[in-house]
């Protein structure tokens, strides 16, 4: 497994667990989905995982070595790429300026930064029709593609996605969701938390449902999708 979460315990201050004891895993070439309830627990268990909040007891494992201590930016120079909520383009730059940025891990490597930029444009015909447009001028869904895409430019092995299709109209939730599968053709492990639990099942390998910081179900997506609608009325 890539990456493999055990018992792991997070709290905010002198709160309450918010996580009581987590087990999760990731393997490479496969999505991961992750549903749940508001409040479940499901940002906190990604911004743990990538290192923004520290664990009060568990093991968080990459490659079978313990990432639990390591700061984000280490992390990400491990190959781990992670879409928080919300949005993080620089709006006064073009849609190619963003991506040029994006590709700092292959910054003395300019052929292959430069071939990194045309993939994403060969990828994504939204952005191919938006590369000298400032990246503020966007509509929210073209900007998520646009942080899609600037994270998977350094070739990433665990990609983890909070909510990517949020707010987006459903041509673009469709543009997200080949995306992810893309990612799972290049290598990559996927971690996704998305509302869409229908969408989450239909793209992931394996589904977990967090209630109230514990997994309740686990198991082979394939094995829900006939009775996504039950489990979202059980459980989330
Ligand atoms: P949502 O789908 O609404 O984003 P979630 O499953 O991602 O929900 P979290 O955001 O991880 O849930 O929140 C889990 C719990 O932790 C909630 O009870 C929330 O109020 C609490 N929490 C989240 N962030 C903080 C914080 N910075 N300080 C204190 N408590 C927090």
């Amino acid at each position: 497994m890539l990456l493999q979460v055990r018992e792991l315990k997070v709290g905010y201050a002198s709160g309450a667990d918010v996580l009581r004891g987590v087990d999760l895993s990731v393997g490479a070439s496969s999505v991961t989905g992750l549903i749940g309830a508001n409040g479940a627990g499901k940002s906190t268990l990604l911004k743990t995982i990538c290192g923004f909040l520290r664990r009060r007891g568990g093991a968080i494992a990459f490659d079978a070595a313990d990432i639990g201590k390591l700061q984000p930016s280490q992390l990400a120079a491990h190959g781990i790429a992670y879409l928080m909520e919300g949005h993080s383009v620089f709006p006064g730059l073009t849609v190619e300026e963003n991506l040029i940025l994006g590709t700092w891990a292959f910054r003395k490597e300019r052929a292959r930064a430069k071939q990194a930029v045309e993939r994403a444009f060969e990828l994504s015909s939204v952005l191919r029709a938006k590369r000298k447009v400032k990246a503020g001028l966007l509509s929210g869904g073209q900007q998520r593609i646009l942080e899609m895409e600037r994270l998977t430019l350094n070739d990433p092995r665990l990609v983890i996605l909070d909510e990517p299709s949020l707010g987006l109209s459903p041509k673009l939730v469709h543009e997200v969701f080949e995306r992810i599968a893309q990612m799972k053709a290049d290598g990559a492990g996927v971690l996704v938390v998305d509302q869409s639990a229908r969408h989450v099942c239909a793209a992931s390998d394996h589904l977990y449902v967090l209630r109230l910081g514990e997994i309740c179900i686990e198991g082979p997506a394939a094995s829900f999708s006939d009775r996504i609608d039950e489990l979202v009325r059980n459980f989330i």
